[in-house]
């Protein structure tokens, strides 16, 4: 399966990204995750990225369309990706479709998660990332078995700088401004799949899995 996950900071795209790449054995390819890594690391990448994630802007498409070519390249994503956070804006989506062109492959399907803002700052508030592996919890709606601890890796669990209260609403703008047309886009390419994103990770993942066409047993 080769897909892109939409929708606003918050409307769970991480978590659904993980859920359904265990379930469909295709990488997470998530580009917030690969620059808080490079940012962490200290990279070249990570230092001009850093100031604009901190203020909750998109970092440059050159930067970013490099990054996930170079991804979509290595031989775990020969048999399909789940992007995450990518792409998010006309440029990115132009480049993605090149790119895929160039390797004879096209996406497949476009999950475009819903939710609305309350629903996004309650969430994002809320949110906790494993700063080793990545994993995302709620710490009312999806809380780790031990405080403060991820499941998968024990690694510890933090909030992410830019998830505070002001940084989200910048994010949000800019969710609108340059994100929010790719809806139309994909809708008229006949890609879109548009899915509920309230409720819990599990429902949620049935309505993707449904609109997929997938199977939730197979
Ligand atoms: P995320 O974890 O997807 O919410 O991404 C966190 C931050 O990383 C964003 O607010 C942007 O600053 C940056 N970022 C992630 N993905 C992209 C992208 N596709 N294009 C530009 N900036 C991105």
């Amino acid at each position: 399966m080769r897909m892109v996950l939409l929708g606003p900071p918050g409307s769970g795209k991480g978590t659904q990204a993980q859920l359904l790449a265990q379930r469909l054995g295709v990488p997470q390819v998530s580009t917030g995750d690969i620059l808080r890594a490079a940012v962490r690391e200290g990279t070249p990448l990570g230092l001009r990225a850093k100031g604009y994630m901190d203020r909750g802007e998109l970092v440059p498409d050159e930067l970013v369309v490099e990054l996930v070519r170079e991804r979509l390249q290595r031989p775990d994503c020969a048999g399909g990706f789940i992007l995450d956070g990518f792409p998010r804006t006309v440029a990115q989506a132009e480049a993605l479709e090149d790119a895929l062109r160039e390797q004879g492959r096209a996406l497949q399907a476009v999950v475009y998660l819903r939710v609305d803002d309350q629903e996004v700052v309650r969430r994002i508030s809320g949110r906790r990332s494993c700063e080793r592996c990545g994993a995302v919890y709620h710490v009312l709606y999806d809380p780790p078995r031990e405080d403060g601890r991820c499941d998968r890796c024990g690694g510890r669990l933090y909030q992410r700088d830019d998830d505070r209260e002001e940084t989200v609403r910048a994010r949000l703008r800019v969710y609108e401004a340059n994100t929010a047309p790719l809806v139309e886009r994909y809708r008229a390419q006949g890609l879109l799949r548009e899915v509920a994103g309230q409720g819990t990770p599990q429902e949620v993942l049935g309505r993707v899995l449904r609109a997929l066409g997938v199977s939730r047993d197979a």
